[in-house]
């Protein structure tokens, strides 16, 4: 039997009300995509908006770059190019990690460029408008340097390798990979692409023509145990739904491993991992509730997470209250480092059940 109450009326009364939201600032990422163009400069910066724009959203990121000069995009599929073809028709969008062979037609139809990553890929696609990717050393994607070296000379719009150890600047694998890089790229008459987010800190010999940054756009902190230079670009927002204070020794969550005493304020609020608050991420992690900072009590759940909110007056946190997960200095590297994982796979699992809000990024025009 069809429910009788219409839609206008159960959005009247709130029931369609998200249990989150998440605010994503378009002004920040473009700031961060600024402050890497006069880092690397004269080099130049691509963005690199695959897995949604690390879980933000591509539709809203690529045009917000676009519009302050980005003209190189990177994607992983070709679903992905595709999409952004729709959206931006005049930038060139580079496919990282997709087939060739069979596919030529759509790469042709939507103008996507393919990286080429093995002979296969090379044979399928003899034109110049492809990039090259050479295997100096994450032994992931990407031609072996005695293949390259094999290699007709041919034309390529871009020639890339990918650092495989770039967040970890003391590594020697930076600087075997960059010089192996520099001599096979030197092969070719094309511009040259090594660094990502973090290979663009490693200094200047990295950056060579074009840097291909993700993570930095995004707010994430491309250099580890440092400072982070990027500004935050996620705010994430969820709802209190019930407050309790104990009243005898209790257990909290599934397992029932949290002990608390009598006498102790927990807070119940509407996120959990089927929204990407990572499970592992307790004990360790906590939120901001009226600019407190409160710990996570017990196991996450898969919609609810509980707050330890003892330290708060009695009586100040009532259900309705946002409580702030990501925001206010506590940067989803640090959900991520709780969870014992990086700020990469929290992004990109970020739920779809949130409201998602978006600021800036209008009239970015250079
Ligand atoms: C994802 C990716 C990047 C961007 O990396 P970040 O660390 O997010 O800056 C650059 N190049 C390749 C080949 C990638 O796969």
């Amino acid at each position: 039997m069809a429910s009788r109450l219409s839609e206008a009326s159960v959005r009247g009364a709130g029931v369609l009300a998200p249990p989150g939201r998440l605010l994503i600032d378009l002004d920040a990422v473009v700031t961060n995509w600024r402050t890497l163009c006069d880092l690397a400069a004269p080099a130049a910066i691509a963005g690199v908006v695959k897995a949604d724009a690390y879980g933000l959203g591509m539709d809203q990121v690529a045009p917000a770059l676009r519009r302050a000069g980005c003209s190189l995009f990177f994607v992983a599929g070709l679903d992905e190019g595709a999409a952004l073809r729709r959206q931006l028709p005049d930038v060139e969008i580079a496919v990282l990690s997709a087939p060739v062979d069979g596919f030529q037609a759509i790469y042709r139809d939507y103008r996507l460029l393919p990286v080429l990553n093995h002979r296969g890929d090379l044979a399928a696609w003899p034109g110049d408008d492809a990039v090259l990717h050479i295997d100096t050393g994450m032994t992931r994607l990407g031609l072996d340097p005695a293949a390259v070296r094999a290699l007709e000379r041919r034309r390529f719009r871009l020639v890339m390798s990918h650092l495989a150890c770039a967040d970890e600047p003391e590594h020697g694998l930076n600087e075997a990979q960059r010089c192996l890089f520099a001599e096979l790229a030197a092969r070719f008459d094309a511009p040259a692409s090594l660094a990502n987010s973090s290979g663009i800190f490693l200094g200047s010999g990295y950056r060579f023509d074009i840097a291909r940054p993700g993570m930095a756009l995004y707010g994430l902190n491309p250099t580890p145990g440092l400072p982070s230079p990027m500004r935050p670009v996620l705010r994430l927002e969820a709802r209190v739904l019930q407050i309790r204070e104990a009243d005898r020794p209790l257990t909290v969550g599934y397992g029932a491993e949290a002990e608390i005493r009598p006498g102790q304020r927990l807070a119940t609020v509407a996120a959990g991992y089927a929204d990407g608050y990572l499970r592992a991420a307790s004990p360790g992690a906590g939120a901001l509730l009226h600019g407190r900072r409160v710990p996570l009590v017990g196991r996450v759940s898969m919609d609810t997470i509980v707050l330890d909110v003892t330290g708060l007056p009695p009586g100040s946190v009532e259900p309705g209250d946002w409580a702030v997960l990501i925001g206010e200095g506590m940067d989803a590297d640090d959900l991520a480092e709780a969870a014992g994982t990086i700020g990469y796979e929290f992004l990109t699992s970020l739920g779809a059940r949130y409201e998602r809000t978006y600021t800036g990024g209008e009239g970015a025009g250079a």
